[in-house]
């Protein structure tokens, strides 16, 4: 096997075992990003300095205790600042831009050895659900040429399909982790809110903002949430939790179960809500199968009621609109981003510079936070919205004192076709599944379960788990459980 096709894990190992040195590893993940270029997964690629870091990694592997990423290819979403490369957010308004600091989770994965061979294609500023509102290009879905990859970090999610690289980092604000890596057919992990330090990522929604992984297995993603996870003092919304290293009791089963039924005592809830009218059968159907699987597995599958989580849209695009509207105010051409050319006075200036720097959604997104947050809407809809968004996340505290996960669909359909949903509100919609744990800071996670039916027969279907608060270690043990007992995310688009 070419190396390059093997995941995290076995990549390790090589490298550990001498078997290649990272600068071989490196220099195949560069090309393959050269041959598929067409797939417009990333916005930047520095192949030189990604194999000056990995010669640097391969003389440590040389030497003792290398740290645990030591010479591992993997890809950043652009929307995290690296001092060494540029970071656009997607957005004409940051192009160009270089910050002159890294992101925490950006220099935590450099420390531990990891080689940054790119940055990733997303939506603008993380608004959007299919990865088209990029402002350098939409990206297509690896599987099936005409589809979506999911949004917002559908670079990430086309680059770790397409075995570009093994691993990436994503955020995810109302799913754009879960969502693109369903639809890749990958795996994604959004933490609990604050486990990841949002220092250095550009800021979307910040009370909903989140650092993840997407790669091939939940094995990969708990090696690599390992090395970014922690208490961070530069962002005052980090959590005090101590850094794990999440591999560590994944091949295990639950204390009390056996090899046979390692879940064995797990009990899964499923909300009625999701699988309800609206839910495509063809999504239902590999859903339903791979419950089983966990049932097999000894888990024990109960109903459950989340009686507000079909509200969460509706909250979702009052709150994060309104945080967005806050956060990107900083973009004015004098603090940050692009200044235009032309304009008379200071007032001409700033609403120049920002009518040409953003795309449609984004200016949407701003007329629609600074609308709710304005005086006489605040009460009625920003209020409103906050107070929806605290019963939702009371429903899963409810939930969760009867079970241990909640599993469901991560998204009602599978990919849709570029260009297939250009009315804004119908995206919003597809996102029905992932806000609620968003919007409770709860971490989720989206593995392949399988496929669609028909003309979808090459369009992943995911299937989405959520843990109480700091349940990282639980979504991991039982996404890594199913993956050990089914070979869905070993397929490949190529194969
Ligand atoms: N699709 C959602 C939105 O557009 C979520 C995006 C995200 O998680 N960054 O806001």
């Amino acid at each position: 096997m070419n190396l390059a096709d093997a995941d995290l894990r076995q990549q390790q190992a090589a490298l550990l075992q001498r078997r290649i040195s990272s600068e071989e590893l490196v220099r195949e993940h560069v090309l393959r990003i050269e041959q598929r270029a067409d797939l417009g997964a990333f916005v930047h690629v520095d192949a030189q300095a990604a194999l000056r870091a990995a010669r640097a990694a391969d003389e440590r592997l040389a030497g003792d205790e290398p740290p645990p990423l030591c010479g591992l290819p993997l890809a950043h979403k652009d929307v995290f600042v690296t001092r060494d490369m540029p970071a656009t957010a997607g957005s004409r308004m940051l192009q160009g831009y270089r910050s002159p600091f890294d992101a925490t989770i950006v220099a935590r994965l450099r420390e531990a050895g990891a080689v940054c061979l790119g940055k990733t294609s997303m939506d603008e500023f993380a608004m959007g659900s299919s990865n088209e509102n990029c402002a350098f290009g939409a990206v297509r879905n690896p599987w099936d040429a005409a589809a979506i990859p999911g949004g917002s970090s559908g670079g990430s999610a086309a680059a770790v399909a397409a075995r570009l690289v093994p691993a990436a980092t994503g955020s995810d604000t109302g799913g754009s982790i879960r969502q693109p890596a369903a639809m890749c057919g990958v795996t994604g992990i959004k933490p609990t809110y604050g486990l990841c330090s949002r220092f250095g990522m550009i800021a979307y929604a910040s009370s909903l903002d989140q650092a993840g992984v997407i790669a091939r297995s939940a094995w990969d993603c708990a090696l690599v949430l390992g090395q970014m996870a922690g208490f961070d003092p530069r962002d005052s919304t980090s959590a005090q939790q101590p850094a794990q290293d999440y591999t560590a009791r994944l091949d295990a089963p639950l204390p009390g179960a056996d090899a046979q039924r390692p879940l064995a005592g797990l009990r899964i809830g499923l909300p009625r809500p999701w699988f309800a009218d609206g839910l495509a059968d063809e999504v239902e159907r590999p859903l339903r199968e791979a419950l089983q699987q966990l049932q097999q597995l000894g888990a024990r599958l109960l109903d459950i009621d989340l009686p507000r989580s079909q509200l969460a849209v509706a909250a979702y695009y009052i709150l994060a609109p309104a945080e967005a509207s806050s956060n990107l105010s900083r973009f004015d051409g004098v603090r940050y981003g692009h200044r235009a050319a032309q304009y008379h006075d200071l007032e001409e200036m700033y609403a120049r510079s920002r009518a040409e720097g953003f795309g449609p959604e984004v200016k949407r997104r701003i007329l629609i936070g600074t609308y709710v947050l304005s005086h006489g809407y605040y009460d009625a809809y920003y209020l409103q919205a906050q107070k929806v968004r605290r019963l939702i996340a009371q429903d899963f505290l409810a939930a969760f004192a009867d079970c241990d996960l909640i599993a469901g669909p991560v998204a009602p359909t599978v990919a849709w076709n570029l260009g297939e949903l250009p009315d804004p509100l119908a995206n919003y919609l597809a996102d029905v599944h992932t806000l609620p744990a968003s919007l409770a800071g709860l971490p989720g996670l989206s593995l392949p379960v399988g496929f669609g039916s028909g003309a979808h027969a090459r369009r992943p279907v995911g299937l989405q788990l959520v843990a109480p608060h700091f349940g990282e270690q639980r979504l991991l043990h039982a996404a890594h459980q199913l993956q050990r007992a089914t070979d869905w995310h070993l397929r490949a688009p190529t194969d």
